[in-house]
């Protein structure tokens, strides 16, 4: 083998690779399009494409012709003289070919209908609030994904098999210790300023606002940040999204509540950092291995930073307040920028986790995760599981869900299977406030920046450190070199304990 041929074998896995990417995104787009404009009608229509299309990309993943190429590019002495993209390219492109490659096909067409059938058997138990009309269609989902754990492999839990996929890296043993902690330091701050007697009042943003003075509200916040709707658009869906067809094509969607300013607002902010950082994916690596996003944990530090930790600090409202007023002529002239940034933090333990705040928002993960752990390990069973989701509930937050609903069938994943998913909502915390506190030591008064408008520095930096990285590095290579030290829940628990000692005192 001399340098030439390897050469030809990488274009040859390049050019191959950017079919499976295209493919990926057609796939997003048909996402895109059924969640915002699909006609009620082409529901079983577009399932079909979608599976024709998810089967083309399998294929051809597993093609012996890409093995071949990977066989020819995996020699030594060819690795040996390939610059650091070309290896990490080679790398990833194995990685993904070897995961694609272990789940038998008739595995994977089990688990695609019985997935199919529990999403829709969990939407009417919800609504139903019945969790016995979903137990045997959680059960046979589980068992499949216990069965496809085995087939991908694992050395600890069956469960890193899929924390794998979602968190490269990331494992069951690991995440034990870091929600041990975590609940410990988050529980007395919880009880502390989730006591009604410490309740901020909401009522300066919960006020009714006609749709589209919310979106162009939304919209100014979004392009303050950098979200370039040259590159990128917003739609209505039923739930708030971020879908990137690539990094020149990002889609985000808002659901607007007309009674309540907030949940429009923090939602488009939500998704527009999902969306800076699709936008920001390296464009030069556009459909190769190294141009897709690191992992969800690092995908959701991108959310939570701009949501949290930018969209409700005091420095955001005292940039934006003023634009709200002059939206809203009368409507805001009574709130000052205390109130909005009170208002903007309340801290209340609640039933439902995509309605919680900052400070009660993890152990709603630690819940889910201890009940995936037990579910894995054989300690728990799905029968039991209302009961330990309703113990757990009152032991973590100190409410008692009083129907399922509310309790264990809230969220769509399990029965999508995505055992494993939850987590990576707790990293993508802890990460965003270990980046933000990095980008303050470099750059300096972020606040000062903010309340001026300008958060163009944090963005730049946010770009060179984790977007532009694309999917070089694993989530904890990307977050030690970003910041000089590895993923810690410590700035987190600094950054919860600051704000809020602060809006108590204020
Ligand atoms: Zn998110």
């Amino acid at each position: 083998l001399d340098a030439s041929d390897w050469r030809a074998a990488h274009g040859e896995l390049i050019s191959r690779w950017s079919e499976i990417a295209d493919l990926a995104s057609a796939t997003a787009l048909l996402h895109w399009d059924q969640e915002t404009y699909m006609p009620r009608g082409g529901i079983e229509g577009r399932a079909a494409v979608l599976s024709s299309l998810a089967g083309v990309i399998h294929s051809k993943l597993t093609a012996p012709e890409l093995a071949d190429l990977l066989a020819t590019l995996g020699d030594s002495r060819a690795a040996a003289e390939m610059d650091d993209d070309e290896r990490t390219t080679v790398a990833l492109a194995q990685r993904d070919v070897t995961r694609a490659t272990r789940l038998e096909p008739a595995l994977v067409r089990e688990l695609a209908a019985a997935t199919s059938l529990a999403q829709a058997a969990w939407a009417k138990a919800r609504d139903e609030s019945s969790f016995e009309a979903f137990a045997p269609h959680l059960a046979r989902v589980f068992e499949l994904k216990r069965r496809a754990a085995d087939q991908i492999g694992f050395e600890g839990s069956p469960l890193d098999a899929f924390l794998d996929d979602y968190e490269p890296g990331t494992t069951v043993a690991q995440l034990e210790t870091l929600f041990d902690g975590l609940v410990a330091e988050l529980a007395p701050l919880v009880a502390r300023y989730g006591d009604p007697a410490r309740r901020h009042d909401v009522s300066p943003l919960r006020r009714s606002l006609p749709e589209s003075a919310q979106r162009e509200f939304a919209v100014a916040v979004a392009t303050a940040f950098g979200f370039d709707f040259d590159r990128g658009r917003l739609d209505r869906s039923a739930h708030p999204f971020c879908q990137g067809v690539h990094d020149g094509d990002v889609r985000i969607t808002f659901r607007a509540a007309g009674e309540d300013l907030r949940p429009a607002l923090y939602g488009v902010i939500h998704e527009a950092g999902h969306g800076l950082y699709e936008q920001g994916l390296p464009a030069a690596f556009r459909r190769t291995p190294i141009g897709d996003a690191a992992s969800l944990g690092i995908h959701e530090s991108q959310s939570r930073l701009w949501e949290n930790m930018v969209g409700r600090s005091e420095s955001f409202w005292r940039c934006f307040l003023p634009r709200l007023q002059a939206l809203a002529p009368g409507r805001f002239d009574d709130v000052d920028v205390r109130a909005a940034h009170r208002a903007a933090n309340e801290v209340r333990p609640s039933l439902i986790r995509v309605e919680a705040d900052e400070l009660t928002y993890n152990l709603h993960v630690a819940l889910r995760f201890r009940i995936e752990r037990d579910l894995f390990a054989g300690r728990l069973e799905v029968r039991d599981l209302p009961a330990a989701w309703n113990d757990a509930m009152e032991h973590f937050l100190g409410i008692r869900p009083t129907d399922d609903r509310e309790g264990c069938l809230q969220d769509i994943h399990w029965s999508m299977g995505a055992f494993g998913y939850f987590p990576t909502y707790t990293l993508g915390n802890l990460y965003a406030a270990q980046l933000l506190a990095a980008a303050r030591r470099e750059i300096g008064d972020l606040d000062a920046a903010f309340a001026a408008g300008e958060f163009r520095p944090l963005l730049d930096w946010l770009r060179r450190n984790v977007h532009a990285i694309g999917r070089r590095h694993k989530p904890t290579e990307l977050i030690t070199a970003a910041t000089g030290a590895p993923p810690s829940a410590r700035p987190f628990l600094d950054y919860l304990r600051e704000k809020h000692e602060r809006l108590a005192a204020d």
